[in-house]
Protein backbone atom coordinates (compact mmCIF):
# COMPACT_ATOMS: atom_id res chain seq x y z
CA UNK A 1 0.00 0.00 0.00
CA UNK A 2 1.38 3.38 -1.05
CA UNK A 3 1.73 5.93 2.02
CA UNK A 4 -0.03 9.30 2.29
CA UNK A 5 0.82 11.24 -0.26
CA UNK A 6 0.37 15.16 1.22
CA UNK A 7 3.42 16.97 2.13
CA UNK A 8 5.02 16.35 5.08
CA UNK A 9 6.21 20.04 7.18
CA UNK A 10 8.00 22.55 5.21
CA UNK A 11 9.76 23.65 8.23
CA UNK A 12 11.12 20.49 9.31
CA UNK A 13 12.22 19.67 5.95
CA UNK A 14 14.20 22.61 5.35
CA UNK A 15 16.08 22.17 8.48
CA UNK A 16 19.36 19.59 7.63
CA UNK A 17 20.44 17.26 9.85
CA UNK A 18 23.36 17.70 12.74
CA UNK A 19 26.56 18.16 10.72
CA UNK A 20 28.03 16.26 14.07
CA UNK A 21 25.99 13.58 13.64
CA UNK A 22 28.28 12.28 10.50
CA UNK A 23 31.86 12.45 11.93
CA UNK A 24 30.09 10.54 15.06
CA UNK A 25 29.41 7.29 13.36
CA UNK A 26 32.00 7.66 10.98
CA UNK A 27 34.35 7.73 13.86
CA UNK A 28 32.47 4.66 15.34
CA UNK A 29 32.50 2.66 12.77
CA UNK A 30 37.01 3.04 13.25
CA UNK A 31 39.19 1.40 15.26
CA UNK A 32 41.81 3.15 17.68
CA UNK A 33 39.86 6.50 16.88
CA UNK A 34 40.73 9.46 19.89
CA UNK A 35 37.60 10.92 19.83
CA UNK A 36 37.68 14.75 20.07
CA UNK A 37 33.96 15.01 18.62
CA UNK A 38 31.48 14.34 21.52
CA UNK A 39 30.36 17.22 23.66
CA UNK A 40 30.36 14.85 26.91
CA UNK A 41 31.91 14.19 29.97
CA UNK A 42 33.91 11.40 30.33
CA UNK A 43 33.43 11.15 33.61
CA UNK A 44 31.27 8.63 35.19
CA UNK A 45 28.46 10.37 36.70
CA UNK A 46 29.03 11.06 41.08
CA UNK A 47 28.26 8.09 42.64
CA UNK A 48 25.92 9.30 45.30
CA UNK A 49 24.06 10.63 42.65
CA UNK A 50 23.72 6.95 41.07
CA UNK A 51 23.15 5.18 44.32
CA UNK A 52 20.53 7.73 45.25
CA UNK A 53 18.62 6.90 41.82
CA UNK A 54 18.88 3.13 42.35
CA UNK A 55 17.68 3.10 45.94
CA UNK A 56 14.96 5.25 44.62
CA UNK A 57 14.57 2.68 41.83
CA UNK A 58 14.24 0.10 44.63
CA UNK A 59 11.46 1.94 46.45
CA UNK A 60 9.48 3.11 43.81
CA UNK A 61 9.91 5.68 42.27
CA UNK A 62 8.71 4.58 38.86
CA UNK A 63 5.79 7.29 39.13
CA UNK A 64 5.32 10.76 37.26
CA UNK A 65 6.08 13.51 39.81
CA UNK A 66 4.46 16.78 39.58
CA UNK A 67 4.75 18.15 36.28
CA UNK A 68 7.06 21.31 37.40
CA UNK A 69 9.11 18.81 39.34
CA UNK A 70 10.09 17.39 42.29
CA UNK A 71 9.80 21.24 45.02
CA UNK A 72 12.34 19.55 46.82
CA UNK A 73 14.71 19.56 43.51
CA UNK A 74 13.55 23.07 41.84
CA UNK A 75 13.91 24.69 45.43
CA UNK A 76 17.13 23.34 45.72
CA UNK A 77 18.32 24.96 42.18
CA UNK A 78 16.69 27.86 43.08
CA UNK A 79 18.64 28.67 46.49
CA UNK A 80 21.81 27.47 44.84
CA UNK A 81 21.81 30.39 42.21
CA UNK A 82 20.49 32.48 44.68
CA UNK A 83 23.75 32.05 46.62
CA UNK A 84 26.41 31.47 43.92
CA UNK A 85 24.62 34.36 41.46
CA UNK A 86 22.33 36.50 43.82
CA UNK A 87 19.52 35.67 41.00
CA UNK A 88 16.64 34.81 42.63
CA UNK A 89 13.63 32.41 41.33
CA UNK A 90 10.51 31.54 43.04
CA UNK A 91 11.07 27.38 42.89
CA UNK A 92 6.49 27.47 43.11
CA UNK A 93 5.67 29.22 39.85
CA UNK A 94 9.17 30.84 38.33
CA UNK A 95 11.49 27.64 38.07
CA UNK A 96 10.29 24.22 35.82
CA UNK A 97 12.35 21.21 35.74
CA UNK A 98 12.91 19.86 32.31
CA UNK A 99 14.01 17.07 30.50
CA UNK A 100 17.36 18.49 29.99
CA UNK A 101 18.01 21.82 28.45
CA UNK A 102 16.96 20.70 25.08
CA UNK A 103 13.51 20.26 26.23
CA UNK A 104 14.09 24.02 28.35
CA UNK A 105 15.04 25.47 24.92
CA UNK A 106 11.91 24.05 22.91
CA UNK A 107 9.54 24.99 25.42
CA UNK A 108 11.11 28.68 25.66
CA UNK A 109 11.09 29.20 21.84
CA UNK A 110 7.25 27.86 21.67
CA UNK A 111 5.93 29.60 24.37
CA UNK A 112 7.09 32.84 23.10
CA UNK A 113 7.30 33.32 19.59
CA UNK A 114 4.65 33.32 17.07
CA UNK A 115 5.06 32.90 13.23
CA UNK A 116 7.90 35.19 11.11
CA UNK A 117 9.30 36.32 14.78
CA UNK A 118 12.72 36.66 14.63
CA UNK A 119 15.71 35.22 16.72
CA UNK A 120 19.32 36.65 16.92
CA UNK A 121 21.43 33.53 17.44
CA UNK A 122 24.81 34.93 17.06
CA UNK A 123 27.37 32.15 16.20
CA UNK A 124 29.61 29.92 15.43
CA UNK A 125 26.92 28.53 18.08
CA UNK A 126 25.42 25.38 19.62
CA UNK A 127 24.12 23.16 16.69
CA UNK A 128 20.52 23.23 18.12
CA UNK A 129 20.10 26.88 18.06
CA UNK A 130 18.79 27.57 14.77
CA UNK A 131 17.05 24.93 14.13
CA UNK A 132 14.94 24.92 17.35
CA UNK A 133 13.84 28.71 16.52
CA UNK A 134 12.64 27.48 13.16
CA UNK A 135 10.64 25.06 14.29
CA UNK A 136 8.89 27.05 16.93
CA UNK A 137 7.86 29.04 14.14
CA UNK A 138 10.38 31.83 14.23
CA UNK A 139 13.13 32.81 11.76
CA UNK A 140 16.88 32.55 13.11
CA UNK A 141 18.86 35.48 11.98
CA UNK A 142 22.73 34.94 12.35
CA UNK A 143 25.42 37.47 13.71
CA UNK A 144 29.00 36.67 13.40
CA UNK A 145 30.88 36.74 16.14
CA UNK A 146 34.17 37.61 15.66
CA UNK A 147 37.49 35.59 16.26
CA UNK A 148 39.61 38.11 17.07
CA UNK A 149 37.53 39.68 19.68
CA UNK A 150 37.31 36.42 21.43
CA UNK A 151 33.94 35.64 20.16
CA UNK A 152 32.61 38.18 22.66
CA UNK A 153 28.73 39.13 22.37
CA UNK A 154 29.39 42.87 21.10
CA UNK A 155 26.49 44.50 21.71
CA UNK A 156 27.20 46.57 18.26
CA UNK A 157 27.28 44.14 16.46
CA UNK A 158 23.80 42.63 17.46
CA UNK A 159 22.49 45.69 17.85
CA UNK A 160 23.00 46.13 14.25
CA UNK A 161 21.06 43.20 13.60
CA UNK A 162 18.05 44.17 15.52
CA UNK A 163 14.81 44.37 13.54
CA UNK A 164 10.99 45.80 14.20
CA UNK A 165 10.55 41.92 14.15
CA UNK A 166 13.40 40.65 16.51
CA UNK A 167 11.94 39.16 19.37
CA UNK A 168 14.89 37.35 21.15
CA UNK A 169 18.76 36.79 21.50
CA UNK A 170 19.75 33.74 21.96
CA UNK A 171 23.29 32.99 23.07
CA UNK A 172 25.23 30.56 25.45
CA UNK A 173 28.35 31.03 27.93
CA UNK A 174 30.08 29.67 28.28
CA UNK A 175 30.02 28.61 24.94
CA UNK A 176 29.26 25.71 23.10
CA UNK A 177 31.63 25.38 20.36
CA UNK A 178 34.11 28.34 21.40
CA UNK A 179 34.24 28.28 24.75
CA UNK A 180 34.29 32.25 25.13
CA UNK A 181 32.48 33.15 28.95
CA UNK A 182 30.73 36.11 28.26
CA UNK A 183 31.69 39.11 30.76
CA UNK A 184 29.62 40.84 33.04
CA UNK A 185 29.81 44.20 31.11
CA UNK A 186 28.92 42.71 28.22
CA UNK A 187 26.10 41.34 29.36
CA UNK A 188 25.03 44.47 30.95
CA UNK A 189 25.68 46.38 27.50
CA UNK A 190 23.15 43.42 26.02
CA UNK A 191 20.92 43.94 28.84
CA UNK A 192 20.39 47.35 27.67
CA UNK A 193 19.64 46.53 24.02
CA UNK A 194 17.14 44.28 25.20
CA UNK A 195 15.62 47.07 27.02
CA UNK A 196 15.99 49.07 24.56
CA UNK A 197 14.31 47.61 21.85
CA UNK A 198 12.29 45.07 24.39
CA UNK A 199 13.55 42.14 23.83
CA UNK A 200 13.67 38.86 25.84
CA UNK A 201 17.30 37.20 26.21
CA UNK A 202 17.62 33.51 26.04
CA UNK A 203 20.94 32.34 28.02
CA UNK A 204 21.87 29.29 27.94
CA UNK A 205 24.21 28.78 30.54
CA UNK A 206 24.01 24.71 30.69
CA UNK A 207 28.52 24.99 31.41
CA UNK A 208 27.94 27.71 34.23
CA UNK A 209 30.12 25.42 36.35
CA UNK A 210 32.74 24.90 33.93
CA UNK A 211 34.59 28.61 33.73
CA UNK A 212 38.65 28.48 34.69
CA UNK A 213 39.10 32.37 34.59
CA UNK A 214 36.74 33.60 37.23
CA UNK A 215 33.10 32.86 38.21
CA UNK A 216 30.34 32.46 36.00
CA UNK A 217 28.19 35.61 35.46
CA UNK A 218 24.53 34.28 34.38
CA UNK A 219 22.87 37.01 32.18
CA UNK A 220 19.58 37.78 34.61
CA UNK A 221 21.73 39.33 36.82
CA UNK A 222 22.35 42.45 34.92
CA UNK A 223 20.68 45.23 35.52
CA UNK A 224 17.43 45.47 33.99
CA UNK A 225 17.80 41.73 32.64
CA UNK A 226 15.69 39.43 35.01
CA UNK A 227 12.53 40.59 33.60
CA UNK A 228 13.64 39.66 30.58
CA UNK A 229 15.92 36.53 30.67
CA UNK A 230 15.30 33.20 30.66
CA UNK A 231 18.19 30.89 32.51
CA UNK A 232 18.16 27.51 30.99
CA UNK A 233 20.38 25.02 32.90
CA UNK A 234 21.08 21.61 33.56
CA UNK A 235 23.05 18.81 34.91
CA UNK A 236 24.40 16.91 31.72
CA UNK A 237 27.79 18.75 31.93
CA UNK A 238 28.54 19.67 35.23
CA UNK A 239 27.44 16.33 36.57
CA UNK A 240 28.35 13.96 34.22
CA UNK A 241 24.67 13.57 33.85
CA UNK A 242 24.08 13.36 29.82
CA UNK A 243 21.90 10.88 29.60
CA UNK A 244 19.84 11.36 32.64
CA UNK A 245 17.57 13.86 30.55
CA UNK A 246 17.42 16.52 33.51
CA UNK A 247 17.57 20.57 33.14
CA UNK A 248 15.63 23.24 34.64
CA UNK A 249 14.29 26.46 32.99
CA UNK A 250 14.40 29.82 35.38
CA UNK A 251 12.04 32.35 34.05
CA UNK A 252 9.00 35.29 35.03
CA UNK A 253 5.62 34.97 35.18
CA UNK A 254 3.54 34.93 32.90
CA UNK A 255 6.04 33.29 30.59
CA UNK A 256 7.21 30.85 32.95
CA UNK A 257 2.90 29.80 32.95
CA UNK A 258 3.32 28.90 29.12
CA UNK A 259 6.08 27.02 29.22
CA UNK A 260 4.46 24.81 32.03
CA UNK A 261 1.55 24.48 29.77
CA UNK A 262 3.41 22.97 26.68
CA UNK A 263 5.77 21.10 29.16
CA UNK A 264 2.27 19.55 31.08
CA UNK A 265 0.98 18.34 27.36
CA UNK A 266 4.03 17.03 25.73
CA UNK A 267 6.04 15.79 28.31
CA UNK A 268 4.22 15.46 32.00
CA UNK A 269 7.38 15.61 33.56
CA UNK A 270 11.29 15.11 34.24
CA UNK A 271 11.90 11.35 34.81
CA UNK A 272 11.48 10.76 38.24
CA UNK A 273 14.51 8.88 39.11
CA UNK A 274 16.94 11.16 37.19
CA UNK A 275 15.05 14.09 39.40
CA UNK A 276 15.93 12.06 42.60
CA UNK A 277 19.69 11.51 41.26
CA UNK A 278 19.92 15.07 40.42
CA UNK A 279 18.87 16.83 43.38
CA UNK A 280 21.65 13.84 45.31
CA UNK A 281 24.27 15.38 43.19
CA UNK A 282 23.58 18.92 43.81
CA UNK A 283 23.81 18.34 47.72
CA UNK A 284 26.48 15.85 47.84
CA UNK A 285 28.72 15.78 44.72
CA UNK A 286 30.22 19.42 44.63
CA UNK A 287 33.71 18.11 45.65
CA UNK A 288 33.34 15.59 42.60
CA UNK A 289 32.18 18.44 40.37
CA UNK A 290 35.37 20.65 41.27
CA UNK A 291 37.82 17.68 40.55
CA UNK A 292 35.93 17.17 37.23
CA UNK A 293 36.83 21.25 36.91
CA UNK A 294 40.34 20.89 37.73
CA UNK A 295 40.63 18.06 35.46
CA UNK A 296 39.41 19.82 32.17
CA UNK A 297 41.13 22.97 33.60
CA UNK A 298 44.70 21.01 33.04
CA UNK A 299 43.21 19.59 29.64
CA UNK A 300 42.64 22.73 28.57
CA UNK A 301 45.65 24.81 29.13
CA UNK A 302 47.50 21.88 27.80
CA UNK A 303 45.62 21.46 25.08
CA UNK A 304 45.22 25.22 23.52
CA UNK A 305 49.10 25.80 24.42
CA UNK A 306 49.94 22.55 22.02
CA UNK A 307 47.47 23.69 19.33
CA UNK A 308 48.71 27.03 18.89
CA UNK A 309 52.70 26.00 19.15
CA UNK A 310 51.53 23.85 16.00
CA UNK A 311 50.77 27.05 14.05
CA UNK A 312 46.43 26.62 15.09
CA UNK A 313 46.10 29.32 17.14
CA UNK A 314 43.93 28.91 20.14
CA UNK A 315 43.37 30.84 23.06
CA UNK A 316 42.64 29.45 26.06
CA UNK A 317 38.66 29.44 26.55
CA UNK A 318 37.26 30.55 30.02
CA UNK A 319 34.71 27.53 30.17
CA UNK A 320 32.84 24.84 28.84
CA UNK A 321 35.28 21.77 27.81
CA UNK A 322 36.11 22.77 23.85
CA UNK A 323 38.72 24.53 22.50
CA UNK A 324 38.32 25.90 18.90
CA UNK A 325 41.55 26.62 17.10
CA UNK A 326 41.97 28.40 13.38
CA UNK A 327 42.86 25.77 10.83
CA UNK A 328 43.49 28.44 8.13
CA UNK A 329 47.17 28.32 7.87
CA UNK A 330 46.87 24.62 6.60
CA UNK A 331 45.03 25.88 3.76
CA UNK A 332 42.10 23.45 3.99
CA UNK A 333 38.51 23.59 4.73
CA UNK A 334 37.23 23.04 8.23
CA UNK A 335 35.18 19.87 6.69
CA UNK A 336 38.26 18.27 4.39
CA UNK A 337 41.11 19.25 7.42
CA UNK A 338 38.45 16.66 10.26
CA UNK A 339 38.09 14.37 7.31
CA UNK A 340 41.66 13.82 6.60
CA UNK A 341 42.49 13.74 10.35
CA UNK A 342 40.25 10.81 10.91
CA UNK A 343 40.77 8.37 8.04
CA UNK A 344 44.62 9.39 8.11
CA UNK A 345 45.71 9.89 11.60
CA UNK A 346 42.21 8.45 13.88
CA UNK A 347 41.38 11.92 15.69
CA UNK A 348 37.50 12.91 15.39
CA UNK A 349 37.02 16.61 15.48
CA UNK A 350 34.09 18.71 14.37
CA UNK A 351 34.22 20.82 11.42
CA UNK A 352 33.70 24.40 12.54
CA UNK A 353 30.79 25.33 9.61
CA UNK A 354 28.40 23.03 11.17
CA UNK A 355 27.92 25.64 14.22
CA UNK A 356 27.23 28.67 11.64
CA UNK A 357 29.44 30.05 8.67
CA UNK A 358 31.72 32.36 10.81
CA UNK A 359 32.74 28.92 11.90
CA UNK A 360 34.27 27.92 9.24
CA UNK A 361 38.35 27.99 9.21
CA UNK A 362 37.90 26.46 13.20
CA UNK A 363 37.78 22.90 14.28
CA UNK A 364 35.90 22.06 17.78
CA UNK A 365 37.65 19.75 19.47
CA UNK A 366 36.45 18.34 23.43
CA UNK A 367 39.10 18.03 25.40
CA UNK A 368 36.95 15.53 27.57
CA UNK A 369 39.26 13.03 26.98
CA UNK A 370 41.89 12.04 29.52
CA UNK A 371 45.56 14.11 29.48
CA UNK A 372 47.42 11.25 27.95
CA UNK A 373 45.00 10.81 25.12
CA UNK A 374 44.85 14.50 24.30
CA UNK A 375 49.46 14.30 24.38
CA UNK A 376 48.25 11.47 21.99
CA UNK A 377 46.01 13.58 19.92
CA UNK A 378 48.69 16.98 19.68
CA UNK A 379 51.16 14.19 17.61
CA UNK A 380 48.72 12.86 15.34
CA UNK A 381 47.74 16.26 14.07
CA UNK A 382 51.27 17.63 14.29
CA UNK A 383 51.96 14.49 11.69
CA UNK A 384 49.04 15.71 9.58
CA UNK A 385 49.88 18.95 9.23
CA UNK A 386 53.53 19.05 8.64
N1 LIG B 1 23.08 23.56 25.32
C1 LIG B 1 24.36 23.44 24.94
C2 LIG B 1 25.17 24.67 24.72
C3 LIG B 1 24.93 22.17 24.74
O1 LIG B 1 26.22 22.10 24.38
C4 LIG B 1 24.13 21.03 24.92
C5 LIG B 1 24.69 19.68 24.66
O2 LIG B 1 25.71 19.51 24.03
C6 LIG B 1 22.80 21.19 25.32
C7 LIG B 1 22.32 22.47 25.52
C8 LIG B 1 21.89 20.01 25.57
O3 LIG B 1 21.80 19.83 26.95
P1 LIG B 1 20.89 18.72 27.65
O4 LIG B 1 21.67 17.45 27.70
O5 LIG B 1 20.65 19.28 29.03
O6 LIG B 1 19.63 18.60 26.87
Amino acid sequence: MAPPAKPFSEVVKTVPPSGIRKFFDLAQSMQGVISLGVGEPDFPTPWSAREAAIHALEHGATTYTSNSGLLELREEVCSDLADRYRVRYRPEDECLITSGVSEGLDLTLRALLNPGDEVIVPEPCYVAYAPCVAFAGGTPVPVALDPADAYRLDPALIGAAVTGRTKAILFGSPSNPTGSAQSADDLRALAALAVEHDLWLLSDEIYDRLTYQGTHTPASAADGAWERTVLLGGFSKSYAMTGWRVGYVCAPEPLAALMHRIHQYTMLCAPHMSQIAALEAMRTAQDEVEDMVADYDRRRRLFAKGLDELGLTCPEPGGAFYVFPSIRTTGMSSEEFAEGLLTQEKVAVVPGGVFGPSGEGHVRCSYATALPQLEQALERIARFIS
